[in-house]
């Protein structure tokens, strides 16, 4: 059995169905999420992850991208990384072929030239024009996500789980360009093992997508992982999480703030504090879409 999980309407088909056909195709479960996610940062439609995503306040794109592996709890990280998709690949290698967890800036596009990417300009012609009407305050001064307009553009976190012969083992990985016109070098939760993404064989795994400062300060992905070691389902977990937010945090409904949860025995869900999300599941082939409106408390 293989479920494959990923965030947001309009990426989300993309990232699980990419997914399923790497499986399909015989490939391990962190190269399926790997495909996966690069696929989507390698679309320009997609405004918030890779390629032709909205930069941050001096027109330039840093993108993040972590990926979490539950048999041992490796992790690797790239943060406000200039000019290199897929940001995934360079996570995972990080993961897989330095002792560390993260590497930063200019320091991780380094790295990425060494394993042998090549430095590219990200930004379309459709990002530039739209820079250009933000310093005319032509758009809101807002966060992405506040403008219906700006709908493609979203992080995209996705969790995995896969039955092997030694039991169940699940991957959790996001890539994102993060907010769009953040102060340049402002990093969220979504390269942040623990609040973007956090995966544990022993109980399942979890992921976050939305407003990056309240999600870290919440440490989402792993508060919502031991809610599930603690006897909760994914959705009562996730939900937990969600209402401690609410409950803790004054700004956690200033813009949706989301976590979702597979668990080991391959049960998962989703939860909000505000607006509607979209939840892509792939189980063996059979892709669904799951709606989650906001929680109250
Ligand atoms: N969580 C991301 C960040 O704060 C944004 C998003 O999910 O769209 O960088």
């Amino acid at each position: 059995m293989t479920t494959f999980l990923a965030t947001w309407r309009e990426p989300g088909e993309t990232a699980v169905e990419t997914a399923w056909n790497a499986r399909k195709a015989g490939s391990d479960l962190r190269t399926c999420i790997e495909h996966g996610l690069s696929a989507c940062e390698l679309d320009p439609r997609f405004l918030a992850i890779g390629l032709g995503s909205l930069p941050n306040a001096d027109g330039e794109l840093e993108l993040d991208a972590a990926m979490m592996d539950g048999a041992d709890l490796s992790a690797g990280a790239v943060c406000a990384m200039r000019g290199i998709v897929p940001a995934i690949t360079v996570a995972r290698q990080v993961m897989e072929k330095t002792p560390h967890v993260m590497l930063a800036g200019d320091q991780a596009r380094r790295f990425a030239i060494t394993q042998g990417h090549k430095p590219r300009n990200l930004i379309t012609e459709e990002i530039a024009r739209r820079y250009e009407e933000w310093r005319a305050g032509v758009v809101p001064d807002e966060y992405i996500h506040s403008t219906a307009e700006l709908q493609h553009a979203d992080t995209v976190t996705m969790l995995g789980l896969e039955s092997t012969p030694s039991g169940p083992h699940t991957v959790a990985a996001s890539a994102t360009s993060g907010l769009a016109w953040k102060l340049p070098g402002r990093v969220g939760d979504s390269p942040i093992v623990g609040a973007g993404i956090y995966a544990d064989d022993e109980v399942g795994c979890a992921g976050a997508t939305g407003l990056g400062e309240e999600l870290w300060k919440a440490c989402a992905s792993f508060r919502t992982v031991e809610a599930m070691r603690r006897g909760l389902s994914p959705q009562e977990a996730c939900e937990d999480t969600i209402r401690h937010m609410l409950r803790r945090q004054k700004h956690a409904a200033d813009m949706a703030c989301v976590v979702l949860a597979l668990g080991k025995d391959g049960q998962f869900g989703a939860a909000t504090t505000d607006g509607t999300f979209h939840l892509w599941a792939c189980q063996d082939g059979n892709i669904s879409v799951h709606e989650h409106t906001a929680l109250t408390l």
